[in-house]
């Protein structure tokens, strides 16, 4: 950290999980922290119960569900007129018992729309002003059960991850549309999908971008946080035994705070100032396990579906001009 200078983090989805739990870490190392929050008031109660230093943090509202919300909250960071050194990535929504799709206010389904369209949209607008600091970072939450490299990401329940040809994007993801791939509406894989998207916009970002502008674009899997709220739509004999089973069989547990310090790392450590990676702890835990690049599988590593990607999502949230264009 350059003497006299306290950088700033943007952190979407910090009322809660690893969200809240990376502002704290982030505070902890000398930074000021935006929580860009849908409830504001919740996200003031969690950083208050946990100790999150007032004087470190702003709380500012961000609903990542609505275009225009991401477009409200960019133009009032703005007027803080103060500069960005990173952007955390990391709100999602997971509503796997949805037996209909719910639908942003553009009509797309809303948890594509929150987890990947928000992001896409929200990073596209603040790449100008992370690229005017030194060693600025766009460090975006993925998942193993959107990586079919993985064990993790083959688990058929309720589908693995899987883009298609992005058919329901072509077709303007609007009703009847509620699949990427243009397939029947699956809320947990939609999910995943949404992930494994935010996964290839990360990819994209740094073929596009790390050259000209010298940020670090990366993901992270942080391990399996199992008791998160994530997991509130979730039937209730799952969220009591995910967690068990987590810790006792799979060994793949992780705890909220330890899983913010492991953001933090991927936001300040020099280890980590590796553009184009998607880094892990693996699956199975213990202490002191070191951060390694994981692979994606082959067609989330392919370029030219990433950058079709890119493009049909470009459109789809209203980004035009130099977004669209190769650096
Ligand atoms: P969490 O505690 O539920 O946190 C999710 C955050 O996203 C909450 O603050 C939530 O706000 C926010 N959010 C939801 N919809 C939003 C919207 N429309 N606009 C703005 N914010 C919104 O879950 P978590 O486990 O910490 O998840 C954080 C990230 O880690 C996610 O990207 C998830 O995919 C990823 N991840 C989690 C795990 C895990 O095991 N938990 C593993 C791998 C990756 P509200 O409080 O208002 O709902």
């Amino acid at each position: 950290m350059a003497a006299g200078h306290t950088p700033i983090c943007i952190i979407t989805g910090a009322s809660s999980g690893i969200g809240l739990w990376a502002s704290k870490a982030l505070v902890e190392r000398g930074w000021h922290v935006v929580m860009a929050c849908r409830d504001t008031a919740k996200a003031e109660a969690a950083a208050r119960e946990i100790g999150i230093a007032p004087e470190s943090r702003i709380i500012m509202r961000l609903d990542l569900g609505t275009l225009s919300g991401v477009r409200g909250f960019v133009e009032e960071f703005r007027t803080l007129a103060r500069p960005l050194d990173a952007l955390v990535c990391n709100a999602a929504t997971y509503m796997p018992r949805l037996t209909e799709p719910l639908r942003s206010p553009e009509g797309y389904e809303l948890s594509v729309a929150t987890n990947y369209f928000g992001h896409f949209l929200l990073a596209n607008l603040l790449l100008d002003d992370l690229g005017k600091a030194r060693d600025a970072r766009l460090v975006t939450l993925g998942t193993v059960t959107a990586n079919s490299e993985e064990f993790g990401g083959k688990v058929p329940i309720p589908a693995p991850a899987d883009l298609g040809d992005f058919e329901g994007l072509k077709a303007g993801f609007t009703a009847p549309v509620a699949m990427i791939d243009g397939k029947p509406f699956k809320p947990g894989k939609a999910y995943k999908d949404s992930k494994l998207a935010c996964m290839m916009m990360n990819r994209e970002l740094h073929a596009r971008f790390h050259d000209a502008t010298g940020i670090v674009f990366t993901t992270l899997y942080p391990g399996c946080v199992a008791d998160t709220p994530l997991f509130r739509h979730a039937p209730k004999a799952f969220q009591r035994i995910f967690p068990w089973f987590q810790k006792n069989v799979t060994g793949g547990y992780v705890s909220q705070p330890l899983a913010g310090e492991r953001v933090a790392d991927v936001v300040t450590e020099p280890a980590f100032a590796r553009s184009g990676v998607h880094w892990s702890w693996g699956n199975r835990q213990r202490e002191g396990r070191e951060a390694f690049a994981q692979s994606l599988s082959a067609k989330a590593s392919d370029a030219a579906r990433s950058r079709e990607l890119w493009e049909l999502t470009a459109r789809l949230v209203g980004l035009t001009e130099r977004v669209t264009e190769p650096a």
